[in-house]
Order: structure tokens, then sequence, then C-alpha cells
């Protein structure tokens, strides 16, 4: 499947991890939008929220609790982030491979957009 996201998972791109386990991976983002943008991605492929289900719910479950707990490690929960998934073409999602952006380090403007 020619999906970054899969070959990132599979090895066969680098990235800089900061968090894996069966299920999951959290990586940075290549071009950061903040001080600390990361992000969580499962390792099964699924297109977007639109491919969430009950076969993947466990999986996806999971997601919240590495965004929380990267932001602990990396030293941002404190003092807040900023946690967005864009979903299919009007969401903006240019890779389609489900990830949810975790950025923080600085004051965000507030807003959804
Ligand atoms: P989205 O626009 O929500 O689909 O976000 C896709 C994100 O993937 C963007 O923020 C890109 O900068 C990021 N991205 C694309 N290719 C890579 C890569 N090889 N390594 C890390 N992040 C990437």
């Amino acid at each position: 499947m020619d999906c970054i996201f899969c070959k990132i998972i599979a090895g066969e791109i680098p990235s800089k991890k900061v968090y894996e386990d069966e299920d999951c991976l959290a990586f940075y983002d290549v071009a950061p939008q903040a001080p600390v943008h990361v992000l969580v991605v499962p390792k099964e492929h699924i297109e977007n929220m639109n491919g969430v289900n009950a076969d993947n719910f466990r999986v996806f479950a999971k997601m919240p609790l590495i965004l929380r707990a990267v932001a602990y490690e990396l030293g941002i929960a404190e003092k807040g982030y900023r946690i967005i998934n864009n979903c299919g073409a009007d969401g903006g999602q240019t890779v389609n491979h489900l990830h949810f952006h975790l950025l923080g380090g600085t004051a965000l403007p507030p807003g959804l957009v």
C-alpha cells in the first residue's frame, strides 16, 4: 500500500519516534507547526475517522491515552496542548492514515481553525 505512515511504521521511511507499542506509534511531525508537534497513529491502516469501527475500536481507544502520556513525557501536559484530527478532503487531511496531531510547547492561538 502506498501510504507514508505505513512505511514509517514498517521502518521503510525514517521517523523520530517518541512512543511505540504493539498497536500504535508516535513520532515527530516532519513539518512542525508548534515547538512540540507529534503524530499518534495506529499501526493498522485506518484511513481516517470514517474508518473507525467496532473491530478496530480497541486500538482507537488507546490513542487518547497515548496522546496524554506523550504530552506528559514531553513536558507540555501541565501548561496545555491541542489535539487535532483532520478527516477527509474538507477536513484538510493530507495523509490518508488516521492520525492525531499533538501540538504544544507554546501558547497556541484560541479558536478552532
Ligand atoms: P494531515 O494534514 O492532518 O493529514 O497531517 C499530515 C501530517 O503529516 C502533516 O502535518 C505532515 O507534516 C506530516 N508528515 C508528512 N510526511 C511525514 C513524514 N515522513 N514524517 C513525519 N510527518 C510527516
